[in-house]
């Protein structure tokens, strides 16, 4: 696939494992260097992709084997959500796709809003953001049921893998692949990360707004978004990422701590996991 349009990596940050622990590392040759945060998705995607290759492994040591694979799009038919940054870079990914594969893609969003206004969930969804977590739950199941494939979808395998979302990145189960036609709390079985890239960008793009932003894959092409304002330094964003990632991290903690369901490997898992690397710390250009 091409990549016209689509910003290129300037910045890596990654997981390192080493003797102290689960490091995230960054390597830039200026972190003083102002950046939004839409430049900064490739990072982002390569970071999600060393805590996805990190918890796999883990899983790989606990004989647990991963369902997900080319050719099983099950997951594919939820309400996908991704950060408003993604969103914004949706068109010119769009636009850089081949002649043919932007054609076949344009018209999969076309149907896909088509069934969306036919059922009346076209106007509900633009606000899914603004909800409470009950009401989007009851959304999302409500789209789930409608089968509407994500437009990207091709042979039930991801035609923008390379590209695709952090959500899509950071969603693995270990559950049997035939469960995630009729997922539930209690069948699907998540792997879990070391690091919510996802959550913490969600969290980090727009800090002044009241609550976190997130838009419907499938709405994002449509939706009138404000230009990207957002420049700061690499060392900044990266500070207030790992803030934002231990953050979720130590809610998780105390939520697992407090239920009886707890899995303590999931629990100590986080509580050992992204400290930065001490070149990563921001305290130094
Ligand atoms: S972007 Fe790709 S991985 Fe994500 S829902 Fe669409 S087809 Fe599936």
């Amino acid at each position: 696939m091409e990549k016209r349009g689509v910003s290129r990596p300037l910045v890596d940050v990654r997981l390192k494992q080493s003797a102290e622990g689960t490091k995230v590392a960054l390597t830039c040759s200026d972190r003083t260097a102002v950046m939004s945060i839409g430049q900064l998705l490739p990072a982002l995607r390569s970071l999600t992709n060393s805590v996805v290759d990190a918890a796999v492994q883990r899983e790989e040591k606990a004989s647990r084997k991963i369902s997900c694979k080319v050719g099983c799009g099950a997951c594919c038919r939820q309400l996908v959500p991704i950060s408003v940054p993604e969103a914004r870079e949706l068109p010119s990914l769009i636009a850089s796709l081949d002649e043919a594969h932007r054609d076949r893609v344009t018209a999969r969003f076309k149907d896909a809003i088509s069934s969306l206004q036919a059922t009346g969930l076209w106007d509900r969804l633009r606000d899914l953001a603004a909800l409470p977590q009950q009401e989007r739950i009851a959304l999302a199941m409500e789209y789930f049921s409608k089968g509407i494939p994500c437009p990207f979808l091709e042979d039930e395998s991801c035609s923008i893998h390379e590209n695709r979302p952090l959500i899509c990145r950071q969603y693995l189960v270990t559950s049997p692949a035939s469960h995630c036609r009729n997922p539930g709390a209690e069948t699907i079985s998540r792997v879990s990360l070391a690091a919510d890239v996802f959550q913490a960008l969600k969290h980090i793009e727009a800090p002044e707004r009241d609550r976190p932003r997130f838009v419907p894959l499938v709405l994002a092409p449509f939706l009138k978004l404000e230009d990207d304002e957002s420049g700061q330094a690499v060392s900044d964003w990266v500070r207030r990422l790992l803030a934002e990632i231990k953050r979720i991290n130590d809610e998780k903690i105390a939520e697992m701590r407090s239920s009886e369901a707890t899995r303590h490997q999931d629990a100590s898992m986080l509580e050992q996991s992204v400290t930065p690397d001490s070149a990563t710390d921001g305290s130094r250009p």
